[in-house]
């Protein structure tokens, strides 16, 4: 699988969300027109692709996905229609691993090896996946147990909220949709706290539609508040905190709290213990979170295969082996100064409307800065940013 997530020329510009946005549909024949030239909606093809879809930096680079073939051939689709009530045979799930083509989908019961319906295949081509890990998807169970590799179908995906980004080259790829929350996690001690680290994640959260919260574990080792002080400074910002420490015991109650609703992420460089956290919640959670190896002809690599574990306490966590969970380079340049909410009353005081806090006279954020109305690290890190993924747009441009 990842053979096929990083191939470059697995390109297509299918942007519709069509039929897997409705609540319920009808199902009608259509045509599909042979090598149309543009897709449907030109217009809000960007924000259509960021709702629902991977999608493609170069929109010059896309390439028609109908097949030639298949010319004037009629189809069904499923078209949104709120008065039809649903499919009483339907039944609801998220989906919690991709094993190739099938989804493994958890109704809350047990969990259903499920294909998806080719309708939705086509659509949504453009993705690597068409159901991706965290989608709540409708499916009907067409053969149960029997031994079948799938025993039910797919056929609707709700629309998406929070997603889990990568960056590979010019692509942007969902590795998981619906997280409600990144649980950003730092330790007080081996290693030291990276406020700057937790500013980036903070970043890329929210770029997703994720709730940030910040875990400062090994509070064991705070050496005279430090971490705590860190902390407190998330917390001003309005940023759900929590000290705790997988070795003591302390706060796991708290963080148990915040992972019973829907899905979360565990992000944090390594070693901060997010295993050892993972373990103090449910022993033996992080040891199913094994990383899945493919042998391809180039060798060993790990695949970028996120699953969905259920907690038994309620909710559930992603794993993401092998693959950086929250990538900040999928932010765009102009979306950054947004992510730093305590910018936001200082930014229309700026002389410059298109000011960007790094080198402009009359800039009323360095103001804030110097005044000390905002954190010199934090506004360290927005530079740092600024300028990272100011040369990735350029590179990316050239
Ligand atoms: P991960 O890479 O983020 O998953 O980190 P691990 O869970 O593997 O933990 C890295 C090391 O930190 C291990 O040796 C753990 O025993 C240790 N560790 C984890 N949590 C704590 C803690 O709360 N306090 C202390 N003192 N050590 C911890
Ligand atoms: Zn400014």
């Amino acid at each position: 699988m990842a053979s096929r997530m990083d191939n470059p020329k697995d390109k297509g510009d299918d942007k519709s969300t069509g039929g897997s946005k409705g609540r319920s549909g009808k199902k009608v024949r259509v045509a599909f027109k042979r090598n149309r030239a543009k897709p449907g909606r030109v217009n809000d093809w960007t924000q259509q692709a960021k709702e629902s879809e991977d999608y493609e930096l170069d929109t010059a680079a896309s390439e028609s996905v109908v097949a030639k073939g298949d010319l004037s051939r009629r189809r069904t689709i499923i078209v949104p229609d709120d008065d039809e009530a649903d499919d009483p045979d339907l039944r609801s799930g998220v989906v919690v691993a991709m094993r190739g083509l099938i989804a493994e989908v958890d109704d809350g019961k047990r969990v259903w090896p499920c294909t998806v319906r080719r309708v939705l295949r086509t659509r949504r081509i453009k993705e690597r996946h068409p159901v991706t890990i965290g989608d709540r998807v409708r499916f009907r169970i067409e053969s149960e147990g029997g031994g079948v590799e799938a025993e039910g179908v797919i056929e609707r995906v709700e629309p998406r909220t929070g997603r889990l980004t990568r960056r590979v080259r010019n692509r942007i790829h969902t590795i998981a949709a619906n997280i409600d929350r990144a649980i950003i996690v730092s330790s007080a001690g081996l290693p030291d706290p990276k406020p700057h680290l937790i500013d980036r994640y903070i970043v890329a959260s929210l770029a997703g539609g994720i709730t940030p919260m910040v875990c400062m574990n090994k509070i064991d080792l705070d050496v005279g508040g430090h971490a705590e002080g860190i902390l407190e400074r998330f917390a001003k910002l309005g940023y759900g905190v929590v000290a705790t420490s997988a070795t003591t015991g302390v706060g796991i109650e708290a963080l148990r709290v915040w992972l019973t609703e829907g899905s979360s992420v565990l992000a944090g460089q390594s070693g901060v213990g997010k295993s050892s956290l993972l373990n103090a919640l449910q022993p033996g959670l992080a040891l199913k979170v094994g990383d899945i190896v493919e042998h391809t002809s180039k060798g060993r690599h790990t695949t970028t295969t996120a699953t969905l574990i259920r907690l038994e306490s309620g909710g559930y966590v992603v794993d993401t082996p092998g693959v950086k969970s929250l990538d900040v380079s999928t932010v765009p340049l102009n979306e950054i100064e947004m992510h730093f909410v305590e910018f936001g009353p200082h930014v229309p005081e700026c002389k410059f409307a298109d000011c960007t806090h790094t080198h402009e006279i009359q800039c009323a954020v360095l103001a804030a800065v110097e005044s000390g109305a905002i954190h010199l690290e934090r506004y360290e890190s927005y530079v740092r940013l600024f300028e990272e993924l100011g040369a990735l747009a350029r590179e990316t441009n050239s």
